[in-house]
């Protein structure tokens, strides 16, 4: 990824004097070509410029010294061609910063033109179509697709060692109940086509807890979900409840994580941030921060529609609060509290192995029913689905993936061999 940022920066450099009043960037316009999309920005004088590219998201940005943004670009919301929004920042000592937020990755070219016709001084910068037939050939078969990873689930069970969570009336330990349950949970998990379970804690032992974030970031988690049993003193208080970080957590996070940059270098929403100056960092952190919490938020919703199944849970609706273990900037991230271990009948149900394989099913229905539609790209579950095509048999796309009719009809729930053009089929694992 740095590599391309390196390769994609360019330098221009005009004669704009360093004494001279700001440049004013007053206006810009788009247009969409088949194979670019051009962004003119209308300035009041000649200016210099510097460019790079951001991944995952992809971005443009454009710096330019010595300049101030009008009226009229102070919002631009409108998506043209690959340009899906452009926002601006005034950096120090006077440098424009502009981002380009681009719908994919695109090769920029740059370049400035003095007054003509009806416009005065512009900065143009032309974004080109990567063109993906040739970086790869079409590939005519799944096989020889780039290799896939499984989607890998972070199962961290709470409290441990030292610490043993809430303690019921009958002397069940939290650490010892939901280390139970993420076991199951993990084994469900490992059963699961395209999926990897991560055991955050293994055993009976104690792991802080920014230590448990940073075990699943190592271990690649597309999802997090810390498992715990709730303890209050009114006994009479029960059900499950779902939490995702709260903004405010989020917000208090962030200041953390930009004050900890080595620690927060290695990954946040996939850039790097120890190369950027802090108002970028800010803002890059902000969006992933945002992306993930939403994303956390339906995870949770579909695991609290889930627990709802097994019995009345504690709150209705998905809970924010400020958990520290919730705080990834990059991983949606879910924290059930699957019972109250101070209620007499729910502590007996923690304990009751059937009941804990319900949770663990509930919460696994959960994620599956997020990841159906959210599988992240180069995961073998974004990779498992066809769109019917016209022309399209069963038969056919049955032999395209090397899977039995039975196999593709019975992974799909189809009664008959009817296809309807634009429906997609999922695809079970190759040899199935
Ligand atoms: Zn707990």
């Amino acid at each position: 990824m740095n590599r391309l940022i390196t390769a994609c920066c360019l330098w221009f450099i005009g004669q704009a004097p360093v004494w001279a009043a700001p440049v004013e960037v007053d206006g810009v316009r788009l247009w969409a070509a088949p194979d670019h999309t051009r962004v003119v920005f209308d300035i009041s004088g000649p200016v210099e410029h510097t460019l790079f590219s951001l991944h995952d998201p992809e971005r443009l940005v454009i710096d330019v010294p010595a300049a101030r943004i009008g009226a009229s670009l102070k919002s631009q919301d409108q998506a043209v061609g690959m340009v899906r929004k452009i926002r601006t920042a005034l950096q120090d000592e006077g440098v424009l910063r502009i981002v380009l937020d681009l719908e994919r990755q695109a090769r920029p070219r740059s370049f400035t033109l003095k007054p003509g016709g009806q416009h005065g001084h512009r900065l143009v910068v032309d974004l080109y179509e990567i063109d993906v037939s040739q970086k790869s050939p079409v590939k005519k078969s799944v096989k020889e697709e780039p290799r896939l990873r499984d989607l890998v689930v972070a199962i961290d069970a709470g409290h441990g060692g030292d610490d043993p969570g809430a303690i019921g009336h009958g002397g069940t330990r939290e650490k010892d109940v939901v280390l139970s349950i993420a076991r199951r949970l993990a084994a469900l998990v490992e059963k699961e086509p395209g999926m990897r379970p991560v055991l955050i804690r293994e055993g009976d032992y104690y792991i802080g807890l920014r230590k448990r974030i940073n075990i699943a970031r190592k271990q690649g988690a597309d999802l997090f979900l810390s498992i715990h049993a709730d303890g209050f003193r009114d006994r009479r208080v029960k059900g499950s409840s779902v939490y995702v970080l709260s903004r405010r957590g989020a917000s208090s996070e962030m200041a953390r994580w930009l004050a900890e940059k080595e620690n927060s270098a290695d990954l946040a929403g996939g850039v790097r941030l120890d190369d950027k100056d802090d108002l970028l960092a800010e803002v890059l952190l902000d969006l992933s921060q945002t992306a993930t919490i939403e994303a956390s938020v339906e995870v949770a919703a579909n695991m609290l529609g889930e627990l709802k199944r097994l019995g009345k849970t504690h709150k209705s609706s998905v809970q924010q609060a400020g958990f520290v273990v919730l705080k990834s900037p990059d991983i949606p991230s879910v924290l059930v509290e699957t019972a109250f271990i101070s209620n007499t009948s729910e502590e007996r149900k923690l304990r009751d192995r059937r009941h804990q394989e319900s949770l663990a099913r509930a919460m696994l229905q959960g994620i599956k029913g997020y990841f159906a539609s959210h599988a992240p790209p180069g995961t073998h579950l974004a990779a498992f689905e066809h769109v019917i095509r016209p022309g399209d048999t069963l038969g056919h796309i049955a032999q395209r993936y090397d899977v039995s009719l039975n196999r593709l009809k019975g992974y799909n729930g189809l009664k008959s061999d009817r296809l309807r053009i634009g429906d997609t089929l999922r695809i079970p694992p190759a040899g199935s």
